[in-house]
């Protein structure tokens, strides 16, 4: 049974009702591998199919290779991750500089299997985004200057000395040169389209707010097995196209352009309003509401003061406002985070550290934050019921919270199993499907209305 916080509430029997990187870049990547997977596949075949034809055995190992690579990417798809596709752009580009080196010119034929780095260096420009420098970057410029090298034929002297046919070389030269040039310029049109999206996006969402297109949902939190303490606030935007965009869709696009300072801004109102809403109600006046703030707003000199102006203006009370920062916030400028977390502190608000385990704080940062609460991600969980040793983990994390005198909640609770797992490790808070999906604030106070009825299954 879920109860709501504060103890003039009697125990009420409630309803029982069952996503980290963003959904959209998933089926990007996951397009993109599956692309590489059936193109490296279909031209290792073919070509380790006329280098064993032509006797030239020796030759069709690296051709082997380029179906290994287009297995592993299919392999990947189903991760889709950014690590997947650096593995699988570093595998193509070993295998196409490899073949590269045996096509070195001959006669009348030029090398042409280079010309697959610069589709390559593209591609990885475009798809990975501007923060992961490496894939964007380092790795492109690294195509580009094997590209150069051997353009220039500086790797000329370790070609073998075996070759198929001048003739099947010609033919293949010229079916390199095609593909690699239209792959090129498929990947500069699909990205201007992409640009265009981009732009069209980041010109809606820059008037979401005034337009009143930001809406919040709140998913409940729980504590002690059954009570509702709070809710967390969660952004979604009413497109003008009517469908409502979850934040997978546009909190990238919005910290990158600085949006999500005002649209921060923007859910902190609404919280406040619900706070004061819930004021009124002693059965819900003692409900807390946790709100996400964004690492690029941490970097705004003028978040301490907007923050404490909404707050002073709504009148409600700080202690029921907590904040969420995930641990890459703390990466630029900690010492100016940390000075920013401690002075909305002091008004009375309270901080909560998100997705705890993904960064890479140690120990001794996070003494000095002025945090109050672990959150911990999901994945711990999941990984938790699955292996012994992600259990003890998970339960190391919940003692070490503990010891800091900080609480811990777990994110992602889906099923009672978690719950129970959850709760024999030690955890007394919790968040997930398995009491509710995130829902807007009509819903959420019909949910806590009807919750209370006693006709609904226990938790
Ligand atoms: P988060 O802060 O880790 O929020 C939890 C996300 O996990 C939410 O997705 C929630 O719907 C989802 N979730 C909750 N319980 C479960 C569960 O049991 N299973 C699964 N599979 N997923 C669960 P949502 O609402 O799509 O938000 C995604 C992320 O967007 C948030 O992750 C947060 O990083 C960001 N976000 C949301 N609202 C805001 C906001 O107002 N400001 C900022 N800066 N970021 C926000
Ligand atoms: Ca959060
Ligand atoms: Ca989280």
């Amino acid at each position: 049974m879920v109860r709501l916080a504060g103890g003039e509430i009697p125990a009420d029997l409630r309803p029982l009702r069952m996503r980290l990187q963003s959904e959209p870049r998933r089926q990007k990547v996951a397009v993109i591998l599956k692309l590489a997977g059936v193109a490296c596949i279909s031209l290792g075949l073919a070509w380790t199919l006329c280098y064993v034809f032509f006797g030239r055995y020796e030759l069709s190992v690296v051709f082997i290779g380029l179906t290994g690579v287009g297995m592993l990417a299919l392999h990947r798809s189903r991760r889709s991750d950014s690590s997947s596709l650096l593995l699988v752009a570093h595998g193509v580009f070993a295998v196409v500089c490899a073949i590269a080196v045996i096509d070195a010119p001959m006669a009348w034929v030029p090398r042409s299997a280079h010309l697959f780095l610069l589709p390559l260096a593209a591609g990885a420009a475009f798809t990975f985004e501007r923060r992961e420098r490496y894939g964007a970057l380092i790795f492109p410029l690294l195509c580009i200057a094997a590209f150069a090298a051997f353009a220039m034929g500086a790797l000329d002297p370790l070609a073998p000395n075996v070759s198929p046919p001048l003739e099947v070389r010609a033919w293949g030269a010229k079916l390199n040169t095609t593909t690699s040039m239209l792959l090129l310029a498929t990947l500069f049109a699909i990205n201007r389209i992409d640009s265009g999206k981009r732009l069209r996006l980041e010109r809606e969402l820059s008037r979401a707010v005034r337009n009143g297109e930001i809406e919040v949902y709140y998913q409940p939190q729980v504590r002690d097995h059954d009570i509702v303490s709070g809710a967390e606030a969660l952004v979604r935007w009413r497109h003008p196209s009517g469908r409502l965009l979850s934040p997978d869709a546009f909190i990238d696009l919005a910290e990158e352009s600085n949006l999500i300072c005002e649209i921060g801004l923007e859910v902190l109102r609404q919280a406040c309003e619900t706070l004061s809403h819930w004021s009124a109600d002693p059965r819900t006046q003692a409900l807390r509401i946790a709100v996400n703030i964004s690492p690029v707003q941490m970097q705004d000199p003028s978040l301490v003061h907007s923050v404490s102006t909404i707050i002073r203006e709504a009148g409600i009370e700080p202690s029921l406002l907590e904040f969420e920062l995930t641990e890459s916030a703390l990466a630029t400028d900690t010492a100016t985070v940390i000075e920013r977390m401690e002075a909305l502190a002091s008004s009375g608000t309270s901080w909560a550290l998100d997705d705890f385990g993904t960064g890479y704080s140690s120990l001794a940062t996070l003494r000095t934050l002025p945090v109050g609460k672990l959150k911990i991600d999901r994945q711990f969980l999941i990984e938790a019921t699955r292996q012994e040793s992600a259990q003890q983990l998970l339960g190391k994390i919940i003692e070490i919270s503990h010891v800091m005198g900080m609480c811990a909640l777990a994110e992602g609770v889906e099923t009672p199993d978690q719950r129970e797992l959850l709760i024999q490790l030690g955890c007394d808070h919790f968040q997930g499907y398995l009491f509710a999906r995130p829902m807007s604030r009509k819903e959420l106070d019909v949910w806590l209305d009807t919750s209370a009825a006693p006709s609904k299954p226990r938790l």
